[in-house]
């Protein structure tokens, strides 16, 4: 992702602190006080520009959407489409990196994670990085109950070939592989700005669902 300085960025996301949340780790066990409501929460891991975030927020307002993203620049972005969206209020934004997942919920305080377009890190050394080697795994588990779900999407199929054998190594089911979404036309699927641009360039876009035992 290019990134734009944006020496604003910051005083920009203190303005718009009832979207954006800099100290998250103040609403461990309270989003449900913060969002006024005991919807089911879903997070979307690495969250970029926030299209598919505010999207399925908008869409879906009988769920709680939180994005969590640790570029400060790139948050600013996904503010500014949350408000172009018209400010959802079942949609907060995260500036933060998700290895302090477990400082920002409680155990059971999440009901769904969503990956989309992970970095892919395609170097051994960078292993630990991917947001589906195992210890994410076991930070994701920390936050949802048991039977937990992550929904996964990637036009690489490098990280998708590694995330299967991960999650499959970890225990987990995997409930629906997909290995070209949009052929297989789901009618709900909200892309992400990732999506759009990889699937123009003709990339198939695969995706899986995955349970905790
Ligand atoms: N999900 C978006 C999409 O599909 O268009 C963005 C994909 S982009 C390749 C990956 C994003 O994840 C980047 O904005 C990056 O900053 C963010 N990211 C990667 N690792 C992260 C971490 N550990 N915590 C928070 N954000 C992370």
């Amino acid at each position: 992702m290019r990134l734009r300085h944006k020496p604003w960025a910051l005083d920009y996301l203190q303005e718009n602190d009832h979207i954006a949340k800099l100290q998250p780790e103040q609403l461990k066990g309270k989003w449900a006080e913060e969002f006024g409501n005991d919807h089911p929460i879903h997070i979307e891991v690495g969250t970029g520009k926030g299209q598919f975030i505010a999207n399925m927020a908008k869409n879906n307002p009988n769920v709680n959407y939180i994005g969590i993203e640790h570029f400060d620049n790139v948050v600013v972005s996904a503010v500014e489409k949350a408000i172009e969206l018209g400010t959802p209020s079942n949609l907060r934004l995260i500036r933060g990196n998700a290895e302090k997942l477990e400082e920002m919920f409680d155990k059971g305080e999440v009901a769904l994670v969503y990956l989309n377009f992970s970095d892919p890190w395609p170097k051994a050394r960078h292993e630990k990085r991917r947001l589906t080697f195992k210890t994410f795994l076991t930070r994701y588990r920390n936050v949802m109950p048991d039977g937990g779900e992550i929904h996964f999407k990637t036009d690489n199929r490098g990280l998708f070939e590694y995330s299967l054998v991960s999650m499959t190594n970890y225990g987990m089911q995997l409930l629906d592989v997909s290995l070209d979404l949009h052929e297989d036309d789901v009618p709900d699927n909200v892309m992400t700005e990732y999506e759009e641009k990889f699937s123009e360039k003709g990339h198939p876009i695969y995706r899986l669902e995955a349970k905790y035992e």
